[in-house]
């Protein structure tokens, strides 16, 4: 019987670009992950769609994994011949229970390998401006867990040599023992004002950090209400520097900031905003509802080599009739010899990734002169037209076209329609403050925004607005608001680049303020 093989397999600290090369690609080779609740869970789009995904939390979500089970499902799959990787945060050989899997793979002989990763500890400190060593303070570092005092006796950390250490400690999972662990130390004969940094959720958009020292952390972290995930660094680099915490020092950083575009246009504009430092919330205006298996797509898809001309007027249309055309088992041959007529360059492209190269491109992008320039270019009498494209859509193009005398078949491989699925969200978000920015790409999109979100609310919530251009600016003031600011550039990067600006310039004053 085929053996499997298992990765064990790092996966970095929270945010997910400090993953390792090698830990993509042995995740693209994957049929089945295994992942921790501390592994970001958007690494998984770097697996097979059909491998299997499990997530195997120990602690939370809807039920709780014993590692015996976990190492069950493990020794499972591998023995099915699968490729196994065991997703886990951090590094996989740090506080985590990669030796037992190790050992129950050798014994089993299964073959596997070790993917490191970079540490929750590492990464903390490098995201908080610490330097866990420098030439003047601190030459060693230990790494320690306080989980073990909890559950076993003082003896299992070294409490008389961690108390003399000189260099830096980091702990890992110690929040809920940090009382007792401090007192140690300070038992121990460390000094109460020994540095202390607490950095919770490194590496995310939610990262926290406080500074404080030995005999006084226990209890600011519970004021403060810091919990787990958090590495604690111990030592007089602790100390850091406020001008070396960069990553918490962007302008956007911790903002919240709501988007309203269409879905494939939020994840472009997400993307930048997370890579900036934001936590952005999608508001999703509209959703696109798949029409690929509905019966015309089907038949029209059956005999497209029939019709003379087909056509796609939007990258969703193309994307759409592919997947049709797939699932019935069937590729861009079945194009034949039909011509191939797109709006827009976007569309070409992306008709382009699958293989056709579209016979016509009009010169101007709107459906009215693509019909205009193909009546020009050619006769359609009696010829034979296909539309692949939105339900929503105009019926301009249908009439243009049969008034020349073609025949034209509109078929819709995918609708449109308004979504609310997240607005209440939004609101309760914006009533309880928790929103710093709205910023819209577009008049429809603010319109259908403030459809359900009151003006009233966004005035009282003092929500800064953020508009990409004079379009958008225009129907935000007919509707009662006047935004914050409009981008010089009217791109998703220029008005990216406006409210980091603005930012930067309202901290300065803040800062001017205090002083
Ligand atoms: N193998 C992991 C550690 C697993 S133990 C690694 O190498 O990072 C789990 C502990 O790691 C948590 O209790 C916390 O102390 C730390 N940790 C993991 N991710 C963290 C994060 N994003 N921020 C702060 N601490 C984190």
């Amino acid at each position: 019987m085929k053996k499997g093989k298992v990765y064990l397999v790092g996966a970095g600290p929270g945010d997910e670009t400090l993953i390792t090369l090698r830990a993509i690609q042995v995740l693209g080779l994957a049929d089945c992950v295994i992942y921790d609740g501390l592994a970001n869970e958007s690494l998984l789009r770097y697996a097979p769609i059909e491998a299997e995904k499990v997530g195997v939390r120990k602690r939370t979500g809807p039920r709780p994994w014993t590692q015996s089970e976990i190492d069950a499902l493990l020794l499972d799959k591998a023995k099915e011949g699968k490729i196994v990787v065991r997703l886990k945060g951090g590094d996989p050989g740090l506080f985590g229970r990669a030796p037992e899997e190790a050992a129950l793979c050798a014994q089993e002989e299964i073959p596997f390998e070790i993917v490191p990763g970079i540490t929750a500890g590492l990464a903390a400190a490098a995201y908080a401006g610490i330097f866990l060593t420098d030439r003047d303070h601190a030459s060693q570092v230990v790494f320690v867990t306080g989980r073990e005092a909890a559950t076993k006796t003082e003896a299992t950390l070294d409490y008389r040599f961690l108390s003399g250490f000189d260099g830096t400690i980091v702990l890992y999972m110690a929040m809920g023992n940090l009382d007792q662990i401090t007192s140690h130390l300070i038992d121990g004969g460390k000094n109460p004002a020994t540095p202390v940094a607490v950095i919770q959720n490194a590496t995310t958009p939610r990262q926290r950090l406080l500074k404080s020292q030995l005999d006084l952390v226990a209890m600011e972290c519970r004021e403060k209400d810091f919990g787990a995930p958090s590495i604690v660094i111990i030592g007089p680099t602790a100390v850091g520097n406020d001008p070396f915490n960069w990553f918490m020092n962007r302008a956007l950083f911790g903002k919240h900031i709501v988007i309203a575009r269409d879905p494939a246009g939020n994840d472009v504009l997400a993307e930048k905003l997370a890579a900036a430092g934001a936590i952005p919330i999608r508001f999703n205006a509209v959703r696109i509802i798949d029409q690929s298996d509905s019966p015309p797509t089907q038949e029209a898809i059956s005999r497209l080599s029939e019709y003379d001309w087909i056509m796609f007027t939007s990258a969703n249309g193309v994307r759409h009739a592919f997947k049709a055309l797939y699932s019935a088992g069937r590729d861009a041959r079945a194009f034949g010899k039909a011509k191939v007529a797109c709006i827009g360059k976007q569309t070409a492209d992306i008709l382009e990734s699958f293989g056709i190269r579209a016979d016509f491109v009009p010169a101007k992008y709107t459906s009215e002169i693509m019909a205009k320039e193909l009546c020009s270019l050619e006769s359609l009498k009696g010829k034979r037209i296909v539309l692949l494209r939105s339900g929503i859509a105009p019926k301009d193009l249908v009439e243009t076209f049969t008034a020349v005398g073609a025949q034209v078949d509109d078929v819709a491989v995918y609708t449109v329609e308004p979504n609310r699925e997240n607005i209440e969200e939004i609101r309760e978000q914006i009533q309880a403050r928790g929103i710093d920015w709205l910023t819209f790409t577009s008049s429809s999109t603010v319109r259908s925004f403030l459809d359900q979100i009151p003006v009233s609310l966004v005035r009282e919530a003092g929500l800064k607005i953020g508009s990409i251009g004079p379009v958008a600016t225009k129907q935000l003031k007919a509707l009662g608001l006047e935004p914050t600011l409009e981008a010089d550039v009217h791109t998703i990067d220029g008005l990216l680049a406006a409210i980091e600006q603005y930012e930067e310039n309202h901290r300065d004053s803040q800062v001017s303020k205090k002083r």
